[in-house]
């Protein structure tokens, strides 16, 4: 690194707060998509907004890339610094800043742990509804940049729903604080919204309001098999149908089931699909919505309908979908490399099929699970990535698959976003004008190209 660069961050933030040795910056070259990997001239670890705004001023005048980054836990490279530059690293900015019960808001630092907040709210009788499986790591800034979903999205929404207000530091270091502590807000363009799920190419997300509720009373699961993915298809649709609106559907495939079956050695029904439907609300009310589903699941065709009430019951019912992603690797020998991908709901069964058949006409093994009551598709194609001639064909599965996915009235991406992966995808989505819309967005805020750039096709 040049000795200016470093001299001046190292002024920002301390001597102990600026990583530049190989060995310390190793982990900042790759987040979880694997396949990416780029290297940092260097990692800063900043405590302040303050610390944030002078390193991204300094950043900006001198032209040098800046990278926030969470936990590296996205899928799609979007913390890979491709063109080098000084990845920030925002997990030291951890502050729970505040609970309102009776306001039902709280403000946290970018840096905070979903599964922290989670945890902390749970005390005062509160949630956050988004949730994303990797709670236990990822940061609430990293889920905001993302606009994270999760199984109750069907429900509740995503990320986007639950954030009321922002503090960011611009790309020329300016702060703002967009929307308000209000569950209501006209005032002008929504640009609350506009930073949710810009994965870090507009400014860097320091602190943010979210919008809270209170834990439902109670939540049954209730479990089905079915032999064949339109049986369970056309399942998801009647639920709704029937006036049901669950926390979560949840739909795997064969393969999800072939894999955790071997991999703990446990004999489950030999079928196509398995849908985990779970409803929340008032003790009354989700006995009575259990009993419809169940009913609604019969007449679809399911067979070995299970209801879940006690914890161990749910998690029984739950292994399958839990144990998922990690049985596959065991059982092939392979790397999971998990896409992601939404359709219209009545399009899951041929979106389970098409994705199948585009998989095996490339060779790739594929697995798949489903935020069904969104459409939200998960792909888990099983790679061996030291091998170039296959992982160019999962290359090829993946983007034939996405093209199929955009022809059938579906998007690219439901909630691991575009990153590197699906940067040249994007525009074959939303087509060349709104693309063009997208980058003079992105030029307005970020002239000089310094804030994540190479992602989302900008
Ligand atoms: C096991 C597993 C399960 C997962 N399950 C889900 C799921 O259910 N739903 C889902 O949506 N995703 C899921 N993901 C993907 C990922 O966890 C989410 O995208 C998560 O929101 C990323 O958070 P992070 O802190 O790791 O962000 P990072 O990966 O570090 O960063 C992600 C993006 O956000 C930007 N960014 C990070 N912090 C800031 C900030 N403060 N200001 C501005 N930009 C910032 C980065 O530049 C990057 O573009 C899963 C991942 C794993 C590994």
């Amino acid at each position: 690194m040049n000795l200016k660069v470093a001299q001046t961050l190292r002024k920002i933030v301390g001597e102990d707060n600026v990583l530049e040795l190989l060995e310390d910056i190793l982990p900042y070259t790759l987040d979880a998509s694997i396949i990416y990997r780029g290297v940092p001239t260097c990692v800063v670890r900043p405590h302040s907004t303050e610390e944030i705004s002078e390193i991204v001023k300094f950043a900006n005048e001198q032209r040098i890339p800046v990278i926030p980054r969470g936990a590296g836990t996205n899928f799609v490279g979007a913390v890979v610094p491709s063109n080098g530059g000084i990845v920030i690293d925002l997990t030291g900015m951890n502050r729970i800043i505040e609970i309102n019960p009776a306001n039902l808001t709280c403000t946290v630092e970018a840096g905070v742990v979903h599964a922290k907040l989670e945890s902390e709210l749970a005390k005062y009788g509160l949630y956050w509804p988004p949730d994303p499986g990797s709670s236990d790591a990822c940061t609430m800034g990293g889920v905001i940049a993302m606009n994270a979903g999760g199984m109750r999205a069907l429900k509740y929404g995503t990320t986007r729903d639950w954030v009321l207000s922002l503090k960011v530091v611009l790309p020329n270091g300016e702060v703002i604080k967009t929307g308000s502590k209000t569950f209501k807000g006209n005032a002008g363009y929504d640009l609350t919204r506009l930073f949710v799920g810009s994965e870090g190419t507009l400014g860097i997300i320091t602190e943010a309001t979210l919008k809270l509720r209170p834990i439902p009373e109670a939540e049954n699961r209730i479990s089905a098999y079915f032999d064949s993915i339109e049986k369970a298809g056309a399942a998801v649709s009647k639920i709704y149908m029937a006036g049901i609106v669950p926390a979560a559907m949840e739909l795997m495939d064969r393969g999800i089931i072939t894999a955790v079956s071997k991999w703990l050695g446990k004999k489950f029904p030999d079928m196509d699909a398995y849908l985990i439907v779970s409803v929340d609300g008032l003790r009354s009310e989700v006995e009575t919505l259990s009993n419809k589903v169940e009913q609604v699941l019969k007449e679809s065709g399911a067979s070995q309908v299970l209801r879940a009430t006690t914890k161990e019951e749910f998690d029984e019912i739950w292994l399958i979908r839990s144990e998922g992603a990690t049985a596959l690797p065991n059982i092939t020998g392979k790397m999971n490399v998990t896409h992601d991908v939404c359709v219209p709901i009545n399009k899951l069964p041929e979106a389970f099929k098409t994705i199948r058949e585009i998989c095996n006409k490339y060779g790739i093994p594929v697995a798949i699970v489903s935020h069904a009551g969104d459409g939200n598709v998960h792909a888990i194609f099983s790679v061996n990535l030291q091998d170039p001639e296959e992982s160019a064909r999962a290359k090829k599965a993946h983007d034939e698959m996405c093209r199929y996915i955009i022809k059938i009235g579906g998007t690219i991406s439901g909630e691991h976003g575009i990153g590197i992966d699906k940067a040249e995808l994007l525009v074959e989505e939303v087509g060349p004008v709104v693309m063009e819309l997208m980058r003079a967005i992105k030029r307005v805020f970020d002239p000089n190209n310094i804030m994540n750039p190479g992602k989302m096709g900008l």
